[in-house]
């Protein structure tokens, strides 16, 4: 069975649209995203237009900074600027980030109610005491996924240590009674537990990592990988091999990354909420 991410993305789109629709009529305010982009990493812009064009559809003003290089010093200054600003209601710093540039030490000077990425420190701590109003995208939509579909209650492979995906995403499963194990490159045998797992998510950056040697008729699998060659983009699971077998899967694209492009907006949202539960406006 396919698991399909376009699905619950236009649902939680709907719900994203309704509420932001609500706050503009009663508050009067116009919603903005910020977003600061340093370099020309074009898969950097791909993903920024993304979010433009998904803000319009949401009634969200995201406005883009655009530097071809910069210092801490200087992107700190910025960052103090639209934290400030009372009509900036959300900050999101583009990755990848040129190597003068460290995202975990910036993300540390945005606002937890400004974090839209949900990497500041503040808001992935509040994911071990369950608040989860600003969380990594990524970890939701894989959450939001298994939701959708009923997948309880059940034992979780996590191939990803990385604080975008696996980490967020084990608390989030804890949160949830899911029982979770964390692989990485430095794993022994991975397929041990993967082939014993109810769950397999697989975000290595690998092209046909997932084969036939780690699931079973009974896994369910969910691709949070992107990989592009040739103008096209595939995810960690080789799908065609896998498919066949498997009990269900997301596909590359239209499983994990739709759903991810709307949670950003989620984030949004609850941050902007928060805003306006602190009287900003
Ligand atoms: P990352 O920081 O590079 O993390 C990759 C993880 O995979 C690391 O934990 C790494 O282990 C592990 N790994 C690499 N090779 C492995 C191997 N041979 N065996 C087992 N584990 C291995 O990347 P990321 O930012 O988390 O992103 C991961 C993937 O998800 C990328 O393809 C990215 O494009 C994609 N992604 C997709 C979405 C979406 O919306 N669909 C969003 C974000 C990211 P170590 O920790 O030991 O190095």
């Amino acid at each position: 069975m396919l698991l399909d991410g376009n699905v619950i993305a236009k649902s939680r789109m709907d719900y994203i649209k309704k509420e932001i629709d609500y706050i503009k009529n009663k508050q009067g305010i116009e919603p903005e995203l910020k977003l600061v982009q340093i370099g020309n990493d074009s898969a950097s812009t791909i993903y920024a237009n993304a979010k433009i064009n998904r803000g319009k559809k949401l009634g969200i003003n995201v406005t883009i900074d655009k530097y071809d290089t910069m210092d801490e010093i200087e992107l700190s200054r910025i960052i103090r600027k639209y934290s400030e600003n009372v009509d900036t209601h959300g900050i999101m710093i583009e990755s990848p980030l040129p190597r003068n540039l460290d995202y975990n030490s910036i993300v540390k000077n945005i606002p937890y109610y400004k974090d839209t990425d949900g990497l500041n420190p503040y808001n992935l701590g509040n994911l071990d005491l369950k608040d989860e109003s600003i969380a990594p995208a990524t970890a939701r939509a894989v959450i939001d996924i298994l939701e959708y579909y009923g997948i309880e209650n059940k034992n979780v492979c996590i191939i990803n240590r990385s604080a975008v995906v696996g980490r967020p995403l084990s608390m989030m499963l804890l949160n949830r009674n899911y029982t979770v194990t964390i692989c990485h490159s430095k794993t022994a045998n991975i397929t041990d537990i993967s082939l014993k797992s109810d769950v397999i998510v697989v975000a290595v950056g690998k092209k046909n990592f997932l084969n036939e040697k780690y699931v079973t008729n009974k896994s369910i699998v969910v691709d949070v990988g992107i990989n592009y060659e040739n103008n096209h983009i595939y995810g960690d699971a080789d799908f065609d091999g896998i498919n066949k077998i498997v009990n269900s899967i997301t596909p590359v694209p239209g499983g994990v990354g739709p759903v991810t492009s709307t949670d950003i907006f989620l984030n949004f949202l609850n941050g902007l909420k928060i805003q306006l539960e602190l009287g900003f406006r």
